[in-house]
């Protein structure tokens, strides 16, 4: 039976872990969250990091703009910001509006309120191992490898997906801690091969349960770092191989969410495995409090 890797509990650790901290500041975290437009799973995102840092309490401040605002117009909030005394973080919530340059925007940010680690001198930092913020998903990943004593040294570790945010940090901290690593993506010519050599596989892709058991090495740590919305009855009668439990619930809520690993091929062949809802989600927003107060503790520390 695979051990299931519990993001929410390893979360619920990582915030534990902080309030002392925070509470040692003189004064409290401050972050920033911008939000450009109305796309509604960002809308969602925005709200769970406010609520998590009202349960911390730190300062959020939550920044609302029309999908017609200007790269210019989002520069100027980014300076505003990394001039603010009380503000530690600043996290511009992608995907922005197609006509907006987010690497502009990106670039913008103080590399030191950059929480997400998504500078180009943090990217530098990490490429070179220098410490830094790290991207939030792939370090909530680490953590939990850690937590379930899951020692990558030595150990071949698959990526599928090359993204910046995910795939390629991903690969990075799992070459700093010694893992021989392998990144695979769209133009891989054998992505079932690849992923039959890893011991630690990790989906980070987009596509609803695509890495299934012609992918996954009996005995592999499996890490989901997708999240993937159902909305068709049919799609999730495929994945589910008609489990009622599942469609009852389908029929409930109108929606499920899937991973990029088949629910029932990881479960079914890995060591251990991470859940989609459960997983690496939770970690994500942790790792976000984590890397503003850090941030917080070295701008109070001076
Ligand atoms: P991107 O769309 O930026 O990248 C997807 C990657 O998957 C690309 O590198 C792409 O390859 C690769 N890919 C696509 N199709 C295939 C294929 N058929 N075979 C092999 N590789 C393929 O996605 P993200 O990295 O931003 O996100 C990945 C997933 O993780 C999404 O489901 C997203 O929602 C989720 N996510 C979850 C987070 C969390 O908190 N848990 C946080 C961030 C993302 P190529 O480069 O060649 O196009």
């Amino acid at each position: 039976m695979a051990q299931l890797l519990d993001g929410k509990l390893v979360r619920d650790e990582i915030l534990s872990e902080l309030r002392p901290r925070i509470l040692a500041l003189p004064r409290r975290p401050g972050l920033a969250v911008v939000l450009v437009g109305a796309d509604p799973a960002s809308e969602v995102y925005v709200s769970s990091k406010v609520k998590t840092c009202g349960e911390l309490g730190f300062l959020s401040e939550k920044i609302t703009r029309p999908a017609a605002t200007t790269t210019a117009e989002l520069l100027a909030i980014v300076d505003q910001l990394n001039a603010d005394p009380t503000i530690d973080g600043i996290l511009v919530q992608m995907p922005l509006p197609k006509h907006i340059d987010a690497q502009q925007v990106l670039n913008r940010i103080a590399p030191t309120k950059d929480v997400d680690g998504f500078h180009p001198v943090n990217v530098g930092r990490l490429s070179i191992g220098l410490p830094g913020p790290r991207p939030c998903t792939p370090n909530g990943v680490m953590r939990l490898l850690h937590r379930y004593g899951i020692d990558v040294a030595g150990k071949r570790a698959v990526i599928v997906g090359r993204s910046d945010i995910v795939g390629k940090p991903m690969a990075m901290l799992l070459l700093h801690a010694n893992a021989t690593v392998t990144i695979c993506h769209s133009r891989t010519a054998d992505l079932a091969a690849e992923c039959q050599r890893a011991d630690i596989l990790v989906g980070a892709i987009g596509r609803p349960a695509f890495l299934t058991a012609e992918h996954i090495r009996p005995g592999a740590v499996v890490i989901d770092v997708g999240i993937n919305r159902l909305t068709e009855r049919s799609q999730v009668e495929a994945i589910w191989r008609n489990e009622p439990a599942v469609l009852a619930e389908f029929d409930r809520k109108g929606k499920l969410l899937v991973g990029d690993t088949h629910p029932l091929d990881a479960p079914a062949l890995a060591s251990a495995w991470t859940p989609v809802p459960g997983g690496v989600g939770p970690l994500t927003i942790a790792m976000l409090m984590s890397n503003t107060v850090e941030a917080s503790e070295l701008r109070q520390a001076c």
